[in-house]
């Protein structure tokens, strides 16, 4: 497998409780490496720009209220397989759902605070790295 990029962020429910830190040493344990980091107060705008895909589901207007309701930390993670590697380490959406060892099952609060975003598919990930970071802003 190639070495790919991949999204991350780290939701307001996990910034709030001071998770930042644990969360990053399970991307890190993973073998994935934080090329990009950086901690913003996402914009209503951007938020619903991020989430456009959802637009129509019965939860968006919540979700875009929850990722705006405190600071998030967006990031570009690398690594062999690093798409995949990462969704393994997140969990299922669902923490009840999640394995044991993952962020969600350990952090996650709910379905909606679910403590992690993590791209899901090469295109998805090229887009989504696009819509926060410039180049410059990536260091490999
Ligand atoms: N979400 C929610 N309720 C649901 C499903 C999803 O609030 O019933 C939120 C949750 O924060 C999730 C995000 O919407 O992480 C995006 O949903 P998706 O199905 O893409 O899950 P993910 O890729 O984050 O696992």
């Amino acid at each position: 497998m190639a070495i790919q990029r991949t999204f991350s962020i780290i939701k307001p429910d996990a910034t709030k409780r001071n998770l930042t830190g644990k969360i990053i040493a399970k991307f890190e344990e993973a073998g994935l490496r934080v090329v990009a980091s950086k901690r913003i107060h996402m914009t209503r705008e951007q938020a619903e720009g991020f989430y456009a895909v959802h637009k129509e589901r019965p939860f968006f207007g919540e979700l875009v209220d929850f990722m705006i309701s405190e600071p998030v930390v967006v990031q570009v993670l690398e690594g062999e397989d690093a798409i995949a590697k990462n969704r393994e380490v997140m969990g299922a959406t669902n923490p009840a759902e999640a394995a044991p060892g993952t962020i969600r099952k350990e952090f996650a609060l709910s379905i909606g605070e679910n403590s992690v975003h993590g791209s899901d598919a090469a295109e998805t990930a090229a887009e989504e790295i696009k819509f926060f970071f410039k180049d410059e802003e990536i260091v490999g």
